[in-house]
């Protein structure tokens, strides 16, 4: 075999990853990046919390992959549509499909249409400047429940008790900073439905929220009383050890009177959102663990006041076209990130859309890491695509018509960005519509 052809579809972590991993192998390969989006970089850019700059900067690292001469970036491509798996068969001998998990899971409560419940998904990509998220007055209530136990739970959380000033420094948008000048939460609920040493925060995400200014934490401590269960998993978790020291700490600081208020509320499960047309309020039901240290509602139940409803309760994957899907897990089924099923030789996935929505970036290098070594060891056996000249799949982009950027113009909207940002102040001002990124990146229209 000459030069080995790889198509990755997602510029997120694990597909830039993947990337990397490849041109790193030594061997001869080429690879061909594909988003969707007209920016790379994911959640990177669009899930992150802008006051997590130093997390942030990864996409430094991965823009020095997607720069890299056997690399070529192509934003604004999405697979199933402008790209199809016909397609990617006639161009590359392996494709890597990287594409995330971007739906957010529902509670299944009554309630949950109500105007003011809200998937933390939406506010993460609205507050992100995600080209498709819309502003659904995500900042209008004073009272809020967020729920869910891991990080992006805390992220908004925490965002949302964040004052406008403090995010100034950020890459927040423009837009979204001025709406920001209008919040009106006071008091954010955040709710576990198990106790604090089965919550899945990390550490440093929970102390952080003991670091905003004009903000009181308020838990109760008869939650920190841990039964005999809980306890035991003390000794042998370390990071729910540390998440158990932190909030008795909190526990034991006297309230200063600050304008704003965490509530950490666990062994608390929502199982109505109440409100005629717009969320008024959310019912609770105290839980704890069964017999069989299963989750079981105790029947307490109260209600809780609030306008707005975050549901932070974790992610899901979407079916991708030719691909088998396992909706239960709701990831495509693979063997060490080869696709399994029929007619897949060749067909290959990383990062969250192989394995859940679980683990931090970093978690994805090891994760594509693997997938790269199962394609390298199946390349022998891999089909000669019948068009592998480079310069075909540009001619099939165009026959698709579409706009799509290429590096080049990206460092153009990225430099715009930066040069904004320089202007006012602040890191970077992003700029959120796919029509502008196309513009500013200088893409030519299809027949122009
Ligand atoms: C709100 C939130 C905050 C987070 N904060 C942190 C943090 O602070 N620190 C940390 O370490 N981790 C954090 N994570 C986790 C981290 O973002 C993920 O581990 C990581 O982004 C997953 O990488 P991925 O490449 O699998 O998916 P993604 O990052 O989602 O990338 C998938 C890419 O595929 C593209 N795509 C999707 N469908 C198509 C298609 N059909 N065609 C072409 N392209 C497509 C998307 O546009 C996207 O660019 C956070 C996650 C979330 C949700």
């Amino acid at each position: 075999m000459g030069e080995l052809r790889v198509a990755v579809i997602g510029s997120g972590p694990a597909g830039v990853y993947a990337a990397g991993a490849l041109l790193d192998a030594g061997q001869p390969v080429s690879v061909d990046i594909f988003d969707a989006l007209p920016a790379p970089f994911g959640l990177v850019r669009y899930g992150v919390a802008p006051d997590h700059p130093k997390i942030k900067s990864v996409s430094e690292k991965l823009a020095e992959i997607l720069a890299a001469p056997q690399a070529r970036f192509f934003g604004h491509v999405a697979y199933g549509t402008d790209l199809t798996a016909a397609d990617l068969r006639r161009h590359y001998h392996a494709v890597i499909h990287a594409v995330g998990s971007a739906n957010e899971r529902e509670l299944g409560i009554p309630g949950e249409e109500l105007a003011g419940s809200f998937a933390a998904a939406d506010f993460v990509a609205w507050y992100n400047g995600h080209p498709h998220a819309a502003d659904q007055r995500f900042l209008a209530a004073p009272e809020v429940a967020v729920v869910g136990a891991g990080n992006v739970a805390l992220d908004v959380a925490r965002m949302l008790v964040t004052s406008a000033d403090a995010l100034v420094a950020t890459d927040l948008p423009a837009g979204v900073l001025q709406a920001w000048r209008g919040n009106q939460a006071t008091d954010v609920h955040l709710l576990a439905r198990r106790g604090p040493a089965h919550a899945k925060f990390t550490t440093p995400e929970l102390r952080e929220l003991a670091r905003l200014d004009g903000v009181d934490l308020v838990v109760d401590p008869a939650d920190l009383e841990l039964d005999p269960a809980s306890a035991q998993i003390l000794e042998h978790d370390r990071v729910a050890a540390r998440n158990v020291t932190v909030l008795r700490d909190w526990v034991a600081r006297p309230r200063t009177g600050a304008p704003r208020r965490v509530h950490l509320r666990f062994w608390t499960r929502p199982t109505r959102i109440v409100g005629n047309g717009r969320v008024a309020g959310v019912q609770v039901e105290r839980t704890t663990l069964d017999g069989t240290g299963r989750l079981a509602g105790t029947g307490a139940t109260e209600q809780l006041a609030a306008q707005a409803v975050f549901r932070a309760i974790g992610y899901a994957g979407r079916p991708l076209p030719g691909l088998p899907f396992d909706q239960t897990s709701s990831v495509v089924p693979n063997e060490a990130g080869r696709v399994t099923g029929p007619d897949q030789t060749g067909v290959y996935v990383a990062g969250w859309i192989k394995r859940g929505p679980t683990g931090v970036i970093g978690t994805n290098k090891s994760d594509a890491a693997e997938t790269v070594r199962t394609l390298l060891a199946d390349a022998p056996k891999l089909t000669s695509p019948p068009e592998p000249d480079p310069a075909a799949v540009l001619a099939t982009l165009e026959r698709a018509g579409g706009r799509y950027l290429q590096w080049d113009e990206w460092l153009r909207v990225d430099d715009h960005e930066t040069r904004e940002g320089a202007r006012h102040g602040r890191p970077r001002v992003k700029v959120c519509t796919v029509q502008e990124m196309l513009d500013i990146g200088g893409v030519r229209a299809p027949d122009g």
